[in-house]
């Protein structure tokens, strides 16, 4: 098992308008092995979305490498990026992010279509996700139909779409009362054990964290503690 993430001396800042310029994440440094399942936890606004979007190349970084499966990114174009992260990454977050205007089935579509997979394909592997996460019953009904853990069983089904290798999630049950929350964290157990899925999970909930291999503590933009790792 190798490393598939890496981060050495990564810096964050965000440009307010000249001259003010604010720095949210301050030299970060560290790694993931393939198939770990780790916690980030720390207090509102120590910058762990920040640090997700940055993980996910949702974003990049001011200052510092970042290296995805051996692939230094700060040499890769911004197409380039989009389909790395697209093939590579499925993303959860807090609030589902799905798409409020079409069905179950088509969000967790989208992904592929956007990889390219023609229509019988995609098709074909949204009734197998949809299957996987007790979903298949609600495949026709529009977000808006559905509750909250609903919502969040058919946003992981959409982030394992293309079959990514590292799933984020951002405080996934953050929005879900205990026992939905509860669900969700053994869909990700599953695809852990099961799929072998390298995850990160964001999430308040200590409890939460200890159900994984590994916590990384954030405060102020400064990791303190990794979990007995450097
Ligand atoms: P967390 O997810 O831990 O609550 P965030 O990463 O969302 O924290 O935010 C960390 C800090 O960075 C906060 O003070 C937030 O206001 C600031 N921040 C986040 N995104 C931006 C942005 N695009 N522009 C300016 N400040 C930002
Ligand atoms: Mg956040």
């Amino acid at each position: 098992m190798g490393e598939v993430i890496r981060l050495e001396h990564i810096v964050k800042r965000f440009y307010l308008g000249q001259p003010n310029e604010l720095e949210i994440l301050h030299d970060i440094n560290f790694s993931v092995q393939e198939g770990e399942f780790v916690s980030i936890v720390g207090p509102s606004g120590s910058g762990k979305s920040t640090l997700m979007n940055l993980i996910g190349v949702l974003d990049r970084p001011t200052e510092g490498r970042y290296f995805l499966d051996g692939i230094d990114l700060s040499r890769v174009t911004d197409n380039e990026l989009s389909d790395i992260r697209n093939k590579k990454i499925g993303f959860v977050f807090q609030t589902y992010n799905l798409i409020a205007k079409t069905n179950a089935q088509k969000n967790v579509e989208l992904p592929m279509l956007y990889a390219g997979l023609g229509r019988s394909e995609r098709r074909a592997r949204a009734r197998e996700l949809l299957e996987m996460v007790e979903m298949t019953d609600r495949a026709r009904h529009l977000p808006e139909e559905l509750s909250g853990g609903q919502k969040q069983r058919v946003a992981i089904a959409r982030a394992m779409a293309n079959d990514p290798a590292i799933i984020l999630a951002d405080e996934p049950t953050g929005a879900l009362d205990t026992k939905t929350g509860r669900l969700v964290m053994d869909l990700f157990h599953r695809l852990h054990r099961e799929q072998g899925k390298t995850i990160i999970l964001i999430t308040h909930s200590p409890e939460l964290a200890a159900e994984t291999d590994r916590i990384i503590a954030i405060r102020d933009g400064q990791i303190m503690d990794q979990g007995g790792r450097d």
